[in-house]
This record gives structure tokens, sequence and C-alpha cells, in this order.
């Protein structure tokens, strides 16, 4: 689940940078722009035998099973068998995804996928005796094999992270028949992907230039930044009053998804849904509470942010329906790899030698996969499995701005996977989702302010500065804006009150008003745009969203302590990043100095966007 949500967060981010030209073939390509997988296995005979070595070894893991909480012994064994076979698995699975991610109509490659994907649900089936024993050892007798082998220790945050749980642990009965239900767990999901996807009647607009636009999903995203005002208005008015004609339907959908929600979380023994959903990361939902109310206390600095990009449009009333037009101009500036590489380098520096000495390798020694080529996949990604050798990154350049920010976005992946690796043991190497997007806004913030300090014109410094302010309100608001809508309706269900689609409505078009400043005169949101909850699908991932915001809270904060007090703030942050999952996520953080369940955070995110602004206003005044 954790690995699904994961890659699922990363294609999220990059679905906008996914249209390409896939013209060339891999053979046109220089050999310098593309990764070494040889660094792997020097051929594919080389992975066969390592996977004929890794089945063989699966009898290892069992070798105790039912035995484990006998003795200390038992338990150090089994444990090192499975991450020592695992380790070995991640290896033989990055090298086939990396030759299958090169050419996805590659039939070989593809089986060779297959059989690494395989291979890993037998892993994962021996060792599915595990965690049901560890949750039968008592406390005291795990004490007891602390003391008597201390290399468990080792192991201890994987132990606790099972034992912790015993709480929300049934029977073996009762989890078998709660299990069964997972049959029909994604039913509302489904039928909300089915209806929205193509069974829904969608509207037809035609456009000031005579074009006639259907207003699917992927229309209205197209047609939602038209540059004509009437065009835009028209988009959004056709969009979600069409939506609003299945408020009834597409609200009895989301409410089952709650009402499922609450039942799991209920038979597992959670008070909550939500406390359910964040407990899986050992997150308390004061972290939840507390971004809700900080961004809350934060709305002027959004306010502020609308009533600046309403100046800057020239426009009396800003209207909902404008919120997705960019501020500025676009400026289109172009970056060879070459220059890519060098800005990013330079814009890390703040982060110091040992960091960029890493990047620099990262370019030199062929750990990145530059170009589109014919039957690549689309978009961008950083692995970090590789533990004993290095992270690998998959890119789709197109000169353009946008790569290189991607570029330095999934080098952060790259540097929290390799200071991990190089820091931890390889079973808490890995490290959790909710920390996963810190090291990458970072890398991001760190390019933004180089770009500016060494713009060209102020035209170009204008692009940079607004096109950062519309994704922290993209990124940020209007996430948490879904994360508080998500909370009441659960709160609905969970204090025995009726939930439906206009009941949904109503709520979420108060959230919006008050985000928005509708009463204060900052956006006029119109009454439509109440129906928009049922265009958002992220509703039924369960208590996802919020993880976008709170990334680029932490992210921002760090940077701005690093900005305040260089280098001990840096290897302040560095604990994150050489933490990998030593601990949870929420503790980690703290240990690298930002207080999750305080303002400060906060507080320093919104210095920035001030500061963006204070900047842009000083452009303007010239
Ligand atoms: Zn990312």
């Amino acid at each position: 689940m954790q690995r699904t949500l994961s890659l699922f967060l990363i294609l999220l981010f990059f679905i906008s940078s996914t249209i390409i030209s896939q013209t060339k073939t891999r053979d046109e390509i220089d050999t310098k722009y593309k990764w070494k997988i040889e660094d792997l296995y020097s051929s594919v005979a080389g992975w066969q035998k390592d996977k004929e070595l890794i089945e063989a070894r699966i009898p290892e893991i069992t070798e105790f099973q039912g035995r484990l909480g006998e003795s200390s012994k038992n338990l150090l064994t089994t444990l090192e068998s499975i991450y020592s076979i695992h380790k070995s698995h991640y290896k033989l699975s990055s090298y086939s995804s990396r030759l299958k991610d090169q050419d996805l109509g590659n039939s070989v490659n593809e089986s060779l996928a297959q059989q690494a994907s395989s291979l890993g649900t037998k892993l994962s089936e021996a060792a599915s005796f595990f965690n049901p024993e560890i949750l039968a050892i008592s406390n005291s007798t795990m004490d007891k094999f602390y003391k008597e082998e201390a290399a468990l220790l080792e192991y201890k945050i994987i132990l606790d992270n099972v034992q912790r749980l015993r709480k929300h642990t049934l029977s073996k009965n009762e989890e078998n028949i709660l299990a069964s239900f997972g049959l029909i767990a994604n039913n509302q999901y489904d039928v909300y992907g089915i209806f929205t996807n193509s069974e829904m009647p969608r509207e037809e607009v035609t456009l000031s230039t005579g074009e006639k636009v259907k207003l699917t999903s992927s229309g209205f995203s197209r047609n939602r930044t038209a540059e004509n005002r009437d065009d835009r208005k028209l988009v959004f008015e056709k969009f979600f009053n069409n939506y609003g004609k299945f408020e009834k339907t597409i609200g009895a959908n989301l409410t089952g998804h709650v009402k499922k929600d609450y039942v799991f979380a209920k038979n597992k023994n959670y008070e909550t849904a939500l406390e359910a959903a964040l407990d899986r990361y050992n997150i308390p939902t004061s972290v939840y509470e507390n971004l809700i109310e900080q961004i809350n206390n934060s709305l002027p600095t959004l306010h502020r942010f609308l009533t600046l990009k309403k100046e800057m449009l020239g426009y009396d009333t800003l209207y909902y329906y404008d919120l997705y037009t960019s501020m500025v101009e676009k400026v289109d500036m172009n970056f060879t790899i070459e220059d890519g590489q060098e800005i990013i380098l330079k814009s890390l520096k703040p982060l110091g030698s040992e960091y960029t000495k890493v990047v620099k390798k990262a370019f030199d020694e062929r750990w990145i996969d530059y170009y589109p080529t014919d039957g690549k996949r689309s978009g961008a990604y950083s692995t970090g499995s590789e533990y004993d050798y290095h992270p690998y990154i998959l890119m789709n350049w197109t000169d353009d701005y946008n790569s290189v920010s991607t570029l330095t976005h999934e080098l952060g992946h790259t540097m929290h996977s390799y200071l991990s690796n190089k820091n931890q043991p390889f079973q808490t190497s890995q490290y959790p989702i909710f920390v996963a997007e810190i090291a990458s806004t970072l890398n991001e913030n760190l390019l933004n302010d180089y770009m500016v300090e060494n713009a060209k014109s102020d035209k170009e410094k204008l692009f940079i500065l607004g096109s950062y302010l519309d994704m922290l309100r993209g990124t940020l608001f209007r996430q948490v804006s879904f994360a508080e809508f998500e909370w009441e309706i659960h709160k609905k269900i969970e204090a025995d009150e009726p939930l439906n689609g206009e009941i949904m409505s109503n709520i979420y078009y108060d959230i919006v008003k008050r985000y928005y400043g509708d009463d204060k005169g900052i956006t006029v949101v119109p009454e439509y745009i109440k129906y928009e909850w049922a265009y958002i699908p992220h509703f039924y991932y369960n208590y996802y969203v919020y993880q976008y915001a709170t990334s680029i809270i932490y992210a921002t904060a760090f940077y701005e302590k690093i900005k305040a007090d260089g280098d001990n703030a840096v290897q302040e942050y560095f604990k994150i990043l050489k933490g990998g999952g030593s601990n949870y996520p929420i503790e980690l953080i703290k240990k690298a100095g930002v207080d999750p369940m305080s303002a400060e955070p906060f507080e320093l995110a919104m210095k920035r966007m001030n500061d963006v602004m204070d900047k842009i206003e000083d452009i303007l005044k010239k």
C-alpha cells in the first residue's frame, strides 16, 4: 500500500509535465544522457542468476515459522534473513524496472519485470506469518529479547511499529471477516471513476474562437486557463452546473465511501476514520487539526495574493474562474541539459559541498536518463531502493524551465535516498511517505530563489515569482480546503448526522467562500462552485491530500531556517535525510528542528509567501 501511494504522489506531481513528443530512438541518444544500469548487473544473465539465488533462499524466511517467540535467536535470524533477501530483491527489481521503463513496448523487458514482481509476491507470502507472530510476543518477552541480543535493537522501530497496532488488531477470525470486505471496499471509487470518466453526459460549449469543446475533465482543465475571460466564465459555469445535475447520485456514492471508512475504523477500534488513516504512519490527529487551524489563520496571506493577482490582471473584481489564469505573462526560457546541471549545482550551494558533490556524481556517473525516446515511460521519478548502489532518475527533458525544476525536484528524492542509504542499515533505510516530498520541495525553493536572483529581466523575475505563488495557491491552500471538506463530511457520519449531496454542496461552498474571501469582496465565488467537490477524485483516497500541504509547509520552514542560520540549520535538516526510516515521520521532523504541532512552520511558510509578494510589488513599483 505504501509503495502504491508513494508512486501515486509522484505521478500526481508530474502529470502536468508528461506531454512530450517522443521522436528519437534510444540508440540515437548519446550514452552520457542515458542511465548506467550496468552498475547493477553487467548483463541480463547476471540478473537471471541472482533471481535464482534469491528464489533458493525463500525457505530461510520460514525456517522459524511458528517459533519466533521462542527465542531471541529465532527472531533475529528471521529478521536478518527477511531483510537481506529483500535487499537483493530490491536490486533485482530496480534493474528490470529500469529496463522496462526505458522501452515499455519491449516484451522481453516486460517479462523480466513481471518475473521480479511475482518473486516479490512470493517473498511477501513467505513472510506473512511474521506480523501476527510478533503481535503474539508480549512486551516483557520482547524486552528480555533485546537484552539477550543487542543486534535486535537495530530492528526495534520495525518491531515497535507492528506491536503498537496490537490494540487495533483483532482475533484471526475477525480479521478474516474484515479482510473479506476488502472485495467491496473499492466500489464507490470504481463507480465514481466509471461514471465521471465515461457514462456521465458532458456539456459542449462554443468558445469565442468558434472552437467547440466537450467539457470532460480534460476538456475542462485545458480550457479553464482560457485567455478570453468570457470563455473561462462559460467553461466554469457549464462544467460545474453539469455536476450539479448529479449532485444526489455522486453525493450518495461519496457518502457510501465515507461510511465505509468509518465502519472499517470502528471495527479496528478507532474513534474516527481520520485516526485510522493517520495511524498507518503513526501520525497523531493533532497534526491534521493543526494544519487546518493554522491555514485558516493564514488566510489573510492568501487574500493578499488574490488581491495582488486581481490588480496584476487589471480587474475590478476577481472571480473564482480567474484563479487558473497566470498572473504574469509567460516567459519562454530555454535550457540545455548542461545549462540545467550548472544552474542546479549553483542553486544547491547553500546545502554545502557534502550535498553538491553527490549531485555532481549523479550527473557525471550517469544516474540519470534524460531524454524522451520512443516507448519510454513519460513523466519523471527517482528511485532509491538500490541500497548498496545509487538511486536512478528518469526524466523527459524538453529544454524548458519545467525540465530544470523537475530535475532538481527528483534530485531531492535522490539525495534523500542516497544519504539515508549511506547512514542507515538496510532495514531502516526506506523513508516514510510523509517526509518523502520535503527534500524535493526544498530543492525547488532553492532553484526558485537562484533563478530570481539571476534573472535576465524583470519580466523573467515576475514570471518565476508569480508561478511560485500560483503553485502555493493550488498545492497548499486548495489542498487544505479539500482536507477540511473531507474531515467535515466524515464528522457528519461519525456524529450520526445525515449526509447527502446537497449537504456536501453546502459544506463545500461555505469552505470555499471562506478560503477565497467571498464575504470580504476578495474573490466572488459563483454559486455553481458549490458542486466542485463532485469533481475531485481525491475524496475517495481516504485522507491523502493533506500531505501535499504538509510537505510544502515543512520544506519551506526548513528552507527559511537554512537561509537564516546557514550551516547549522543545514546539519539539522540533514537529520531527516540521513534518518531514513529510523523513526516515525513526526519524530524525524521534530528532531530536525521543526515541530509539526506548532505554529512555527506555518509562520515561516507564510513569511516566505509574503516576501515573494513584497518582491513582486517592488518590481511593479519601478
Ligand atoms: Zn516528488
